[in-house]
Formats: C-alpha cells, structure tokens, sequence
C-alpha cells in the first residue's frame, strides 16, 4: 500500500494544465482565466446620476450661508438615461434627471425626486434644504479605472466577472477550456435501462454518477457507455474515445480478480506511465492510472463499487481534472466537527474516509454523525451524506471528540438540530 499523498501527488504530476484558448464570454462562466484582463475603459464612463431627481448646481441650495431656506430653480430640460442635455446649468437652474444619465455640465449634484417640491406647471422646482457637492453624482471610474485588474490570471470566472468583461466591451478572452472527460463503465455483469434484470446481472450505477460529478465540476461529460470484462472490447472503446476527451474515467476492472481487465489494457496503451496502486485508503484501495501513448490523455481506473468509485473521483479526478482546468486550489474545504456518533475504527494502516452528515449550529459550530451503511457497495448512505470524515490509521473518535470533515455537498448542509436530526433519525 502507498499513502493517500504519494498516490495522488503522482496522479497530479501528470495532469498538466490543458492549453488556454479563446472563447465568448458568455462561455467562459466556471472557467479559470489564463491571462489577466487590464481595463482599457472607465466604468462608468461619465459622470452620471445616482437617483432620479434634479440635476443642480449646489451653491445655488445654499442661498444663506448653511442656515438653510429654500431655493426655487428654473427647469431647463429633462435628460433621459441615455440622452445627454446639450446645455449648461447656469445659476438658478437645474435639469430634471435620471437615474444613469450623464450629468449636464454646470450642475455638481443632485437632489432626489422626494426631496423636491415643484411649482404648478413643474417649470420650477423648490429645494428645502442645501444639497452637498456631489450629492447623488458618480464619478467616471468610480468602479473601473482605466489600467485596474478586472480578473486576475488564475481566476475562477463568476457571473459577476462576465459582466465587468461586457463593461470592457471584450468579448472574448484565453481560459483554460472546459474539461471534457469521458466515462465508462466495465464489467460483464452491467445492464442499463429500464426492464427486469437477468440473474446474476446488475444496473450499471457507476457510469450515472460518475457523469453527474463530470457535469457538476462544470466539465463536459463524455458517455461511453459499458464495455464488458473484454480487452480487445476496451481497447477499441479507449481508442475511439481519445480524440473526444481530455481525460477518460472508468470503473470497475482494477482489483485483483481473474477479468479486473481495466489494468491490462491501461498497461498495453500507457507504455511506462501505467501505475496500478492500492492506496491506503477505505474504501477505493486500487486505482489504476495511466497517460495514453495515443492521444496523451489520462485514464483513471476507479474500482467498481459504487461507493470506492465515488470516494475516487473525489480524491483523485477531481483534484487533477482541476488542475487541467487552471485552478490552484485543488483542495476543498474541511472543517473540524463535534462528533454526534461513534466514529471508532480499528487500526489497519489505512486512512478511513466515512459517509456522514454535517450540520451547521446557530453558533458556527460544526456536528457530524457517520451515516448508517459504510460499505463501498451502499450507494444510498453515499447519497444521504454531505460530507467524508477523515479518520486517519489508529482508533477513530469517540462521541464528544472531533473528526476532520471533507464538505463534499456544501449544497446540502444541515442545520444542527432541526434537518440532521430528521435525516439521521
Ligand atoms: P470490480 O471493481 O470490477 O471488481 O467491481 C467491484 C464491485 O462493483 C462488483 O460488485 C461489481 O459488480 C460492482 N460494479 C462494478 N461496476 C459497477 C457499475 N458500473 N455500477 C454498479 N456496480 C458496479
Ligand atoms: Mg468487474
């Protein structure tokens, strides 16, 4: 057995970043950014109004000085986001104005429409009270400056960042591309789709929820289907699938059984690079991997239990697939957990990865209970949980002592007494 660390660091150092290329903004949200974005325009571009009112000048609200009074201005215009007014406030006037259209020259401020009273036709308008310099009025490149870093290289793009790259008038920019990542499933025994299943046969699960956590990274997932337990029958689909992907994902075939045939045919098309290890880890102990001599891709081989293929991709495609995509951060976040349920374990060199439950306490503690079926086949308890406890070698905690926790549904997180409770019974 080799540690977790070894394993995935070898994994890692074959997964480089793929080549940055262009694309449309509107394609690029989840992206991480290959070179940094420096604007070449202010946002906003001209002074504007922030509220809809009138547009003044604001010496003319302060006829005594600060003791205040009120001051009747001539309305000379009305100006329309997006319509500036050809004139210039002179004293005793001001514009009527919109929220987002450009400030007139002569006027510095702004006051709101509730703040104003009008005369009888709206030809004049009455101001109770001094407005402030600047009251209400944004300045070009109050958000953007020209020569700012609006997204920094190694970026993760979010909706927000598509907008500041609209502002910029960019339409396209170099990001690291979607992965796409194609997913077998291996095995005589597979079937899918509706109908009674013959004896002995079982519904191909793997190939579902390992395409779910392809689609859920934001990458592209690639069906390819089920192969059975046949060399020459993988070997093809592998072949045929190369030039779609980035990276292939298989189950099942890489333990030590008589047909685990993932491995063969991994060593036969990975010349050298193929390494089939049984990490210390539980559940997902084998994982065959390997850099095709075709096109130069990584496969990972999970194992077949639905549960071992799962823990897999969290613990190693995912981490790589990341690292392919640009980003840095390849690791989530853990918290430490009060220990609601027994988490006791018996030494066995390997570190215990247990479906559980977090929830989340009125005061920003964090609870966790392991879920009721830890084998690597009950898919169900997987479903259920939002979060792997790290037990590392030794003798696990006891109720009251603390688990380190993977959060790998922060989507779904409890919140202590109240949905935990109702879940785990
Ligand atoms: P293997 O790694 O091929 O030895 O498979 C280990 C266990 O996982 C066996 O019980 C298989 O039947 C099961 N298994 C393999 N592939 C799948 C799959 N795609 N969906 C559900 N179970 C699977
Ligand atoms: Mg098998």
């Amino acid at each position: 057995m080799i540690p977790l660390r070894e394993a995935q660091e070898f994994v890692l150092g074959a997964c480089a970043p793929l080549p940055a290329r262009p694309v449309p903004i509107d394609d690029a949200l989840g992206c991480v950014v290959a070179t940094s974005v420096v604007a070449t325009e202010a946002v906003p571009p001209f002074v504007n109004s922030s509220m809809d009112g009138y547009a003044l000048r604001s010496d003319d609200t302060d006829p005594a000085g600060g003791t205040g009074g009120s001051v009747h201005l001539e309305v000379v215009g009305t100006i329309m986001a997006g319509s500036p007014l050809d004139a210039t406030i002179g004293p005793g006037q001001a514009a009527r104005i919109m929220t987002g259209a450009p400030m007139p020259a002569g006027a510095d401020a702004v006051c709101m429409l509730e703040e104003c009273r009008y005369d009888a036709e709206g030809a004049i308008v009455v101001i109770d009270r001094p407005v402030a310099a600047g009251n209400f009025v944004r300045r070009a490149g109050q958000d953007v400056d020209v020569g700012d870093t609006v997204l920094e290289a190694g970026s993760l793009i979010t909706p927000g960042h598509i907008g500041v790259l609209a502002d910029q008038g960019v339409v396209e920019l170099a990001v690291y591309p979607r992965l796409r990542v194609g997913v077998l499933s291996t095995g005589d025994e597979l079937t899918s789709g509706p109908g009674p299943l013959p004896m002995g046969k079982i519904r191909d699960a793997n190939r579902h929820t390992l395409l779910a956590l392809v689609r859920r990274e934001g990458w592209d997932p690639v069906d390819l289907g089920i192969v059975g337990d046949d060399e020459e029958a993988l070997g093809r689909a592998l072949d045929g699938a190369g030039a779609r992907c980035d990276a292939i994902v298989t189950s099942g075939g890489v333990s030590v059984g008589d047909l685990d045939v993932v491995k063969l045919v991994l060593a036969q098309r990975s010349t050298g690079t193929m390494r089939w290890m049984q990490v210390a880890i539980r559940p997902a102990k084998p994982l065959a991997f390997g850099i095709l001599d075709g096109p130069v891709i990584p496969v990972f081989g999970l194992p077949g239990n639905p549960v071992s293929a799962m823990v897999s991709f969290e613990l190693f495609v995912r981490p790589a697939g990341l690292r392919m995509s640009g980003h840095q951060v390849l690791d989530r976040s853990v918290v430490p957990a009060l220990a609601e349920g027994d988490f006791r374990r018996r030494p066995d060199g390997k570190t215990h990865f247990l479906r559980s439950f977090v929830s989340l306490d009125d005061h920003g503690g964090w609870h966790v209970r392991p879920m009721a079926g830890q084998e690597s086949h009950q898919l169900l308890a997987m479903a259920e949980a939002n979060a792997l406890a790290v037990l590392p070698d030794g003798d696990g905690v006891e109720i009251g002592g603390q688990v380190q926790v993977v959060l790998t549904e922060p989507g779904r997180l409890g919140s202590w007494s109240s949905a935990s409770e109702r879940i785990l019974g």
